[in-house]
């Protein structure tokens, strides 16, 4: 999905040796908050379409496009990090934002999605290098063509708010369809999700390396070892939550939390004597393009999951290996019982290679619509 994947992983590795001191910021002639625009930056690379609104909204005098390539910033950064690079690139991104998606009104329905592909590809710094200055000239070009008013001096003023009211609600006919999460699967339990708006999820925190995006919240659904390594969540946002089964099980009552980006939803997990149904949990998350994934964390048959097939669930992980778990067998019951429209199997015993995927077991769990997801593989929830 990414076809500048390797591109986007320096970047971020880039990008993440900023220490946030502001050091840059001090010595930037337009007055750039430099560390906020590189978060921007980072959030956007990992998945977050939207992200360059804030490009936007920012607090700061200066924003990215304001940037007049001094150098300042690059010749004082601690840390080596060519800063000038990367706010020349967001300030890219940030005039192809308002050429593209205009603000108030203009320009069609057409433009508007072919301009949120560009994004939601990771293309817009190449369609910026290979057309987008040519967009900036026949901007230019624009402003030289007289108004319809001066054309025709008949048009009056009020005709003309009347015609820019038109394309306003022209506009607002078309609300922008939120984009789908990217869900990595990390192998064993452990599950990141990039939002929409940027926001990062870990669910089961423990295999895998991809841990380097700054989380939003984390997921735990028990405290076992392999599901609970919520350390290696070394980069965390300010206002980042934590959820574990003991916030999503109150006095045997299964809790809902309505995160604004995400709905989660705690659903019953154990009846094994390894995982007691009070002290486990499942979780349903839906995300704002109305998708839904779910996962059984470590569990048997529950009671809840026939109950589940009203959700309509979109992606179900079921847990296979079968050790005071559901075995391959089971996991395809319960995934008959819960109806999601992809059935994937997933926290199976590790294969010699030290990899938390066993390949050969995944193809034996025999549930209609399987979906194998392999670790370090992402998938759009769709
Ligand atoms: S290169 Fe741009 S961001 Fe860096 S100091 Fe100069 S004006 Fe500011
Ligand atoms: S000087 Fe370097 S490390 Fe400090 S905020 Fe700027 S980019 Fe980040």
């Amino acid at each position: 999905m990414w076809e500048m994947r390797e591109n986007r992983m320096e970047v971020i590795h880039t990008i993440q040796l900023c220490k946030t001191c502001g050091v840059c910021s001090k010595s930037c002639p337009a007055q750039i908050n430099i560390p906020e625009a590189l978060r921007i930056y980072e959030k956007y690379l990992s998945g977050g379409m939207r992200i360059l609104e804030k490009l936007d909204e920012m607090e700061s005098p200066g924003k990215p496009v304001d940037c007049i390539e001094c150098g300042a910033c690059s010749d004082h950064c601690l840390n080596s990090i060519d800063v000038k690079e990367l706010v020349r690139e967001l300030a890219m991104m940030q005039s192809c934002r308002r050429l593209i998606l205009p603000r108030h009104g203009g320009g069609d329905g057409k433009m508007k999605r072919s301009g949120m592909f560009l994004i939601s590809a990771g293309l817009l710094p190449l369609f910026f290098l290979a057309g987008c200055s040519q967009m900036g000239q026949t901007d230019q070009k624009q402003d030289r063509i007289p108004s319809r008013q001066e054309e025709d001096p008949l048009i009056t003023e009020n005709d003309m708010e009347k015609t820019m009211g038109a394309a306003d609600s022209d506009a607002k006919e078309e609300p922008m369809e939120p984009e789908p999460a990217i869900l990595l699967y990390q192998g064993q339990a452990s599950i990141r999700i990039v939002t929409d708006e940027g926001k990062v999820i870990y669910i089961d925190p423990y295999a895998g390396d991809s841990y380097d995006l700054p989380a939003d919240l984390i997921l735990v659904t028990h405290s076992h070892f392999d599901h609970s390594q919520t350390e290696k969540v070394e980069y965390r946002n300010e206002d980042c939550r934590i959820i574990t089964q003991k916030e999503a099980v109150l006095n045997g009552k299964h809790q809902n939390f309505n995160l604004g980006y995400v709905m989660v939803e705690a659903v019953e997990a154990g009846y094994n004597p390894l995982h007691d149904v009070n002290e486990c949990v499942g979780y349903v998350l839906t995300f704002s393009n109305g998708k839904s994934v779910y996962v059984t964390g470590d569990t048997s048959t529950t009671k809840q999951m026939p109950l589940l097939r009203e959700k309509e669930i979109d992606f179900a992980f079921f847990c296979c290996d079968g050790v005071y778990n559901m075995g391959l067998e089971e996991a395809a019951e319960c995934a008959e019982m819960v109806g999601a429209k992809h059935n994937i199997p997933y926290h199976m015993t590790a294969t010699t290679d030290g990899r938390h995927f066993d390949r050969e077991l995944a193809e034996q769990f025999e549930a209609k619509n399987r979906l194998i997801v392999e670790d370090g593989e992402e998938i759009l929830v769709e």
